[in-house]
């Protein structure tokens, strides 16, 4: 029978956003010499971003890549390996102590001890091409992260779900106009959010309307909108499109391992980080659909750091790394 080297490790962190590094600055710190693995998106969602205003210690703002890549020097600075790479799947022991394992790209395994799930969430899209042409410029799926930049000036929302709301009441305190965009004859999100933005003077609420173009051609300069029932097209003047309309948390390789919501999101027990496993921490978006700022994030990768520190301080063998030979 062949023989293969596997790969030991206390703790695996898997995903490369504002949470994936900051638990591991902490467990470099706490000398648990993870292994970080950056996912297809190396600095995750942050990357897709201009600037990061929102960030404490920052009072100029930074760009987001800039920032993805001071976090990652500040984790290796303590030690982190960070790799390029995707966890294609994982075998997770439900045991106390036990060793779950994690196959990079398809190819080989590693086993870890503990694990900090950090893959992220991803918002959708429409999926149009002057949408995506003008991403960044203009296109956004983060109000809170780019309203600011909109000032004084006329934007549209699409999505008619609480995070539509929140984003169109938080847009049409910058904003001089906001036109939201509904597919349907009603919205999905709750009463109360429904009744917020109906009560604000400067948004416009246009059910039974999809959009159809962005218009502009390095920045957004308006957008044809369509009414799904008369099929009645009509040109708005804006210089800012908002997708608000759902995210989508990246957990399928969990399936059948991890406790999720309805939508996907893992589940993790009371105020720490612990999903239904132990040994097996989630932070960041993977777990959040609700506060999802890079701040938060990055407070909840601290968490489960500390977390899968002290988790190890339970268990009686803690496997120093390794390369053992196994039968394959
Ligand atoms: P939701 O899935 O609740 O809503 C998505 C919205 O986008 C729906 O109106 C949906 O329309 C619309 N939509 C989806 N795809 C398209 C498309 N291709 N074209 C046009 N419209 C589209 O997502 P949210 O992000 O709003 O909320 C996610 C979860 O987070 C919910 O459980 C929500 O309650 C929660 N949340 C709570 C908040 C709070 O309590 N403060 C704040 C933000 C979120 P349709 O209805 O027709 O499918």
């Amino acid at each position: 029978m062949a023989k293969e080297k596997i790969r030991r490790v206390k703790c695996l962190i898997i995903g490369s956003g504002p949470a994936g590094y900051t638990a591991a600055i902490y467990a470099a710190r706490a000398d648990l010499n993870p292994v970080l693995y950056t996912g297809l998106e190396p600095g995750g969602q942050l990357t897709t971003t201009t600037e990061v205003d929102n960030f404490p210690g920052y009072p100029e703002g930074i760009d987001g890549p800039t920032m993805m890549i001071q976090l990652q020097q500040q984790a290796e600075r303590f030690g982190t390996e960070v790799n390029m790479g995707m966890v294609t799947e994982v075998k997770l022991s439900k045991k106390h102590g036990g060793v779950h394992k994690a196959c990079i790209d398809n190819k080989e395994w590693i086993e870890a001890q503990t694990i900090i799930i950090s893959t992220g969430a991803t918002a959708k899209y429409l999926g149009l091409p002057s949408e995506q042409k003008l991403r960044g410029g203009g296109v956004s799926a983060c109000a809170v992260c780019d309203g600011f930049f909109y000032k004084g000036m006329d934007v549209a929302v699409v999505g008619g779900g609480d995070t539509a709301c929140e984003d169109a009441s938080y847009l049409a305190n910058i904003c001089n106009k906001v036109t939201m965009l509904i597919r349907r004859g009603e919205m999905r999100a709750s009463k109360a959010m429904q009744h917020r933005v109906e009560k604000l003077e400067n948004v416009d609420i246009r059910y039974f309307t999809e959009a159809e173009e962005v218009l502009g051609e390095n920045t957004v300069e308006g957008l044809r909108i369509i009414n799904n029932q008369t099929k009645e097209t009509e040109e708005l003047k804006i210089s800012g499109f908002f997708l608000a309309i759902g995210h989508t948390p990246n957990t399928e390789i969990f399936k059948d391992q991890l406790t999720m919501d309805e939508a996907g999101y893992l589940i993790t027990k009371g105020k720490s980080t612990k999903t239904n496993l132990p040994g097996v921490f989630a932070a960041g978006d993977v777990q959040d659909n609700e506060y999802r700022q890079a701040v938060t994030a990055a407070g909840t990768g601290c968490m489960a750091a500390l977390d899968a520190e002290r988790y190890l301080g339970t268990i009686e063998e803690v496997i120093e790394e390794k390369e053992e030979s196994i039968s394959a």
